[in-house]
């Protein structure tokens, strides 16, 4: 094929020499350049894609990039590209431009007039215009969670069809570090993508897919839905930007075509030739006689006008030269057009983690970057699912306080320079911001909407509920001033318990307390069994601190423990609790019994009160053994910390160790002081506490009716006075025969195979030992042997891996000195100040591990791994006796009583949008093959799931509920693959039947529904 273009272009070129001297003889007039051309069947057709990648915050904040505030970083002005871009697009109707981040065109589609709006949407109709992505942002794709982009994607697509009545067609993630598979999949192929276009990949599989014209793939990225849910999807040979000479921002310096001939330097025939050079360049590498030519990157198009001169011109001049055919496309027409040459492509499974662009640049850092933005993010997602179910049980309104902002807030923060960490300090702080005051807002509705279901069998109720709830999200850090008040003689605290998941939950409970006088009982005025542990003095100087830093307020001095006890709470409902001072006689809370390793003459000491021990040894002061009596599991399990050296880019090749890129310069290993272990021992829970270094502390939990550890980990300041950065990571090891191989989460979805120093696409050089074998975790890690299955489930997102077979390894924190030259300009050096005085930010998290008999570590992974991103919700209030008690509904559940949803299905959406609709989304946990009782079909009855609620009708719509899945399912492009078409059958839930309305979920499948209530019937009334 490509022979035969160069013969053509030959006799071509002769063509042309003529017909520019043609020109060249002409007057200097004005020429009606001809930019209608389509694609010409039998020529290569260069596919002129006009497009501006807007970051949603980076050097500058969302509005900073918007306005054009903050120049001095970055001449960036988004209102410019828009304003420019719509009057270039008015001025010729074969123009085309696409725009992809809905959180910018909001922004100015909401300062236009009417006049302006009609003449926008007449663009978009005819396609000049088009949407694409059509998220708030283009978010990243290592660090958020999958329930994260659902939602980002949904707000953006909601306000294209509400406005636009369109549905984005392509995925356009150009520039996201490294790809996941729920990428391709579930935001591709579920949302109706024919495909899905991106730059980065890792240089060595770029360069064999140069070699091997193996850039365009059809991407199965579910190995439960295989070709069901595959995509097209195209890398770019180099990067989103133009050929080098075809870039025309008003600073740039590509020639332009200069075709007065009563001017000097007269150069179309020169530009033709380039043009055409750099088509057939790229041809050479790519399978058909389509190419894409992205015409634009950062920030471009500010002056819209001085692209769009020069592209009307390069079509004008090349198509009349003829050796190619170029035109204004979209990535639409572009996929029409693969898709119409009806080639086999390659078949591309799992993801394109990790990404380096350099032998010693693994983009493996941001893995972890800003740990406690990413906690942040993932703490406020939780509670936007949680809020959006209770505004749905107590009516959606417009005018009250609603979940708007924080959609909005979370949405910008899955921006691929946000909840990634790569975005400058202030702009981090701006996202922060944001979640804040959304939090703020949605705050207010989860009280009031407690308050409603609270209050609904109340004869007194007046409308608005009245009762005061309050919330503690600084809980972390154990403050939360309604349970650290003092109880006084006849006053108690009431703490209301609500559950966002679909089944029952029984979960111990800490709240902080400032007496050891207390008793818990539950609604019925039944004891339960509560325990104080007394604060550590690690962690009350770290609540002061920062309590002080992010309220200004300094805390009570009074409190002295947490207390803990056992709360049990219906699916999608709540349970209400209430502690009391204690009476001289009857119950109390029981105070925990303290041991201390030190002057101990028993080597050995054993944690736990059920059928998990930890046993460590006192000499060391470590984890030596994970003993669970129940199902005989016994393991030789150790733990310690070390932190990686970050190169500071001096040595030979100049790459440092930064907000993006991971490159270690060696390990130390951080061995503890002869400190010995405390240990808190109760009936609900045993505590380790140990201090690992001057700033490393830790608390392991052992729960009585738990078969899991749970680590809570206090890591900061990291010192840095010796100049040299550092990476935080926790290691534990078992003697496990794990042959080089480990599992990691894609966005907590999907679990991919890895294995060490090794990549299934291509033959890997092995550079960076330590960072090229890093993945990003959302969910969990785990290894397994032939007996046995280990596994670590986290808190939000981290880097993790298996260096050594048998081990785990989180990186928990980085502090580091210096940038990492990939266009942030700042050394990711986080610090916190309470008035003038700055130290390095501490981090505090979680992260959970059991082990397992093989093939049963799943149901943990799966089930816990819901619970730890669903945690349970709290809420306090106080009352005089038991006046509250007695005049309240105490318990709930939405669902029928009697049912609970299966435990491999979740609700991750149940919510009423603007407009009336109730949107739900249940989501299958399994994969095929991962649990033998679990990865089978499940099935709701939606009529159990809404049992005081008439459903009228109930449609399912595509992921982001943007057009009918029918609809959607009819449109979709069939492709052909390479090499054997066999895959086991795709199992999917058939059609709900309108009168059973039971929806059957298969392994892996996530199914989205608009519910019409006959009414909206209150609950409880
Ligand atoms: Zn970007």
């Amino acid at each position: 094929m490509i022979s035969s273009w160069t013969a053509m272009s030959i006799v071509l070129f002769f063509f042309a020499l003529i017909s520019s001297a043609a020109i060249q003889s002409s007057e200097s007039k004005y020429i009606a350049y001809n930019t209608t051309h389509r694609i010409v069947p039998e020529k290569l057709n260069v596919h002129l894609v006009p497009h501006s990648h807007d970051d949603v915050g980076w050097l500058k904040t969302v509005d900073q990039y918007y306005v054009g505030a903050n120049n001095s970083i970055r001449g960036a002005c988004v209102q410019n590209v828009l304003d420019s871009v719509i009057s270039a697009l008015l001025d010729d109707k074969n123009r085309k431009f696409i725009y992809v981040e809905m959180a910018f065109f909001q922004r100015w589609w909401r300062q236009q007039s009417e006049t302006m709006r009609v003449k926008v949407k007449e663009l978009v109709d005819s396609g000049q215009l088009e949407f694409i992505n059509g998220g708030m942002c283009m978010h990243d794709e290592a660090t958020p969670h999958y329930i994260d982009l659902i939602d980002q994607t949904t707000l953006g697509h909601q306000f294209i069809k509400d406005e636009f009545d369109k549905v984005p067609r392509v995925g356009w993630q150009i520039d996201p570090f490294g790809h996941s598979a729920v990428q391709a999949y579930l935001l591709g192929a579920e949302l109706g993508f024919d495909s899905l276009f991106f730059a980065r990949i890792d240089y060595q599989d770029r360069a064999k897919r140069l070699n091997e014209m193996s850039l365009e793939i059809v991407w199965q990225g579910s190995k439960s839905l295989g070709s069901s849910s595959q995509i097209f999807a195209g890398i770019f040979p180099r990067h989103y930007d133009p050929p080098d000479g075809f870039t025309f921002e008003i600073n740039d310096v590509s020639p332009p075509i200069q075709d007065d001939v009563l001017l000097f330097d007269y150069n179309v025939q020169e530009r033709v030739d380039a043009f055409v050079a750099a088509a057939f360049a790229q041809a050479n590498v790519t399978r058909t006689n389509h190419i894409m030519w992205t015409m634009g990157t950062d920030f471009r198009y500010q002056y819209a006008n001085s692209w769009f001169r020069q592209m009307d011109k390069f079509i004008h001049y090349v198509n009349e030269d003829g050796r190619v055919n170029a035109l204004y496309s979209t990535p639409s027409i572009y996929t029409e057009a693969k898709h119409v040459a009806n080639e086999k492509w390659p078949r591309k499974t799992d993801d394109f983690f990790p990404y380096a662009d350099h032998p010693n640049a693994y983009w493996t850092g941001y893995f972890t970057s800003r740990p406690a933005l990413k906690g942040y993010v993932r703490m406020m997602s939780a509670y936007y699912l949680a809020a959006r179910q209770l505004e749905f049980f107590k009516g959606r309104s417009n005018f009250g306080p609603n979940t708007d902002a924080l959609a909005d807030a979370l949405a910008v923060a899955q921006h691929h320079d946000a909840v990634s960490g790569t975005e400058r300090e202030h702009v981090a702080a701006d996202y922060a911001k944001r979640l804040y005051m959304g939090y703020a807002e949605t705050e207010k509705l989860v009280s009031s909407s407690l308050a409603f279901l609270a209050e609904s069998r109340s004869s007194s109720r007046q409308g608005n509920p009245v009762a005061n709830f309050q919330q503690c999200p600084l809980l972390n850090i154990s403050y939360c001033p309604p349970s650290e008040a003092l109880l006084l003689d006849e006053k108690s605290m009431v703490v209301v318990v609500y559950n966002p998941l679909g089944w029952r939950r029984e979960e111990v409970i800490r709240i902080p307390v400032s007496s050891e006088k207390v008793f818990v009982h539950d609604s019925d005025g039944r004891d339960i069994e509560s325990q104080l542990l007394p604060l550590s003095n690690a962690t009350l100087s770290l609540r002061n601190y920062y309590v002080k830093a992010y309220t200004g307020k300094s805390t009570n001095g009074a409190l002295k423990y947490w207390l803990a006890f056992s709360a049990s709470v219906s699916p999608l409902g709540f349970s209400t609790y209430v502690v009391s001072s204690a009476k001289q006689t009857g119950p109390s809370s029981t105070i925990s019994m303290v041991y201390t390793s030190e002057g101990s003459t028993d080597n050995t000491i054993e944690v736990g009160q059920g059928s998990l021990k930890l046993l460590y040894s006192v000499d060391e002061g470590k984890l030596t053994h994970y003993v669970n009596s129940r199902n005989q599991v016994t393991a030789l399990a150790e733990q310690s910390y070390s932190y990686y050296f970050g190169n500071d880019g001096t040595d030979k090749d100049p790459q440092a160790s930064g907000a993006y890129v991971f490159r270690p310069n060696g390990t130390f290993l951080i061995k503890p002081d002869q400190v010995p272990l405390t240990i808190f021992r109760g009936p609900v829970l045993d505590e380790v506490h140990q201090q690992i270094s001057p700033w490393i502390s830790q608390i392991t939990r052992v729960f009585k009716g738990k078969e899991h550890a749970e680590v809570e980990f206090s890591i900061g300041p990291i010192p840095v006075d010796d100049g040299i950065g550092k990476e935080i990571t926790t290691q534990i090891r078992t003697t496990m025969k794990t042959n080089k191989t480990f599992y990691t989460d894609s966005n907590g979805r999907d679990f991919i195979k890895r294995v060490r120093d090794f990549r299934t696409d291509w033959d890997l050089q092995v550079n960076q030992p330590v960072a090229g074998n890093y993945f990003p975790i959302n969910l969990g890690i785990y290894v397994q042997d032939s007996s046995m299955e280990f596994s670590v489930l986290v808190d939000r997102s981290v880097g993790g891996t298996s260096l050594v077979d048998g081990q785990i390894e989180l990186m928990l924190h980085r502090r580091l000195l210096h940038d990492d030259s990939r266009g942030v300009g700042e050394a990711l050096n986080e610090t916190i100040c309470v008035l003038d005085k700055c130290e390095g930010l501490t981090i505090q998290g979680k992260f959970y591990l059991r082990i397992d008999h093989i093939g049963e570590g799943a149901k943990w992974r799966r089930t816990v791994g819901q619970e730890i991103y669903s945690p349970l919700l709290l809420a306090f209030t106080e009352q005089d006796g038991n006046n509250w008690i007695n005049s309240h509904v105490t318990s709930f559940s939405a669902i029928d009583p009697s049912y609970a949803l299966p435990n491999n299905i979740a609700v991750i959406t149940l919510q009423e949008l603007e407009n009336g609709k109730v949107l739900l989304r249940l989501a299958h946990l399994y994969e095929i093959g991962e649990d033998k009782d679990y990865s089978m079909m499940g099935s709701v009855e939606m009529k159990k799931l809404f049992p005081n609620r008439k459903i009228n009708k109930v449609t399912e719509m595509s992921l982001s509920a943007n057009q009918e899945r029918a609809e959607m399912e009819n449109k979709r492009l069939v492709w052909k693959v390479e090499g054997p078409a066999e895959e086991p059958k795709v199992v999917r839930g058939g059609p709900v039947d309108p009168v059973e309305l039971v929806v059957e979920l298969a392994p892996m499948e996530i199914r989205t529904f608009f519910i019409d209530f006959d009414y909206l019937k209150m609950y409880g009334s």
